[in-house]
């Protein structure tokens, strides 16, 4: 996620007071293999529900668990007319998977993603709308033209890397390039470090591109 909101929403909006940086380490998850988190079922505590509204508008492959973002996160719009949609955005939250629900509905956050995939079990949440343009890029030209996809974790922590998690992400990316004809390519399925002018160094050095990227290319194709 970005939590320097400065290039994220159009420029003619406000401005709006940075959010703290969060540490990258430390935590009120005990530092654990993701294995016992997975099996202690850690995760799931404090997940919030998902909307009474099932599902979002739009698209609905794969199935994903709609927690609407508070309208101030995001900005609406009517894609892939409004603007090309052309990238895939790969984010790691520094935070957990519930404490990043808060900030997506906090209307001060100023910040949100697409979509949430859950370290343990490959869980994922939609937030935004694939229409509408989320605020998770730092830079407003590729928030209007990506889809943002979050991974519960931490850069310097690769246990939260799971093989749930990049099974479901993968999943979910090759669907979304499928939809909009984006090439399963390094080139338009980045990392938010990758994001011209990015400040933020996710998803980092852990993040496995080369396996990740098998996982996409392997996903069969879908019709849009
Ligand atoms: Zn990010």
């Amino acid at each position: 996620m970005d939590e320097t909101p400065s290039g994220n929403a159009p420029s003619d909006s406000s401005p709006v007071p940075a959010l703290p940086r969060r540490l990258a380490v430390g935590g009120a998850v005990t530092l654990l293999g993701a294995a016992a988190l997975a099996a202690a079922g850690a995760f799931g505590v404090g997940r919030p529900a998902a909307s009474a509204e099932s599902r979002p508008p739009g698209p609905s492959y794969p199935p994903t668990h709609w927690i609407p973002a508070s309208a101030a996160n995001y900005t609406v719009s009517s894609r892939p007319g409004a603007y090309p949609v052309e990238y895939v955005v790969v984010h790691v939250t520094q935070e957990t998977f519930p404490d990043t629900v808060k900030i997506f509905q906090n209307p001060a956050a100023k910040v949100s993603a697409h979509y949430l995939v859950a370290s343990a079990d490959g869980y994922v949440a939609q937030f935004v709308r694939e229409r509408d343009i989320a605020w998770h890029a730092g830079n407003w030209n590729y928030n209007t033209r990506s889809i943002g996809i979050e991974h519960e974790g931490w850069v310097d922590r690769p246990e939260y890397f799971t093989d749930a998690l990049y099974r479901a992400s993968a999943r979910l990316t090759a669907a979304v390039c499928d939809r909009y004809g984006i090439p399963r390519t390094r080139e338009h399925i980045i990392g938010h470090a990758e994001v011209p002018g990015s400040t933020h160094t996710d998803p980092g050095p852990y993040w496995d591109w080369d396996r990740y990227m098998d996982l996409v290319t392997g996903q069969a194709p879908r019709g849009r």
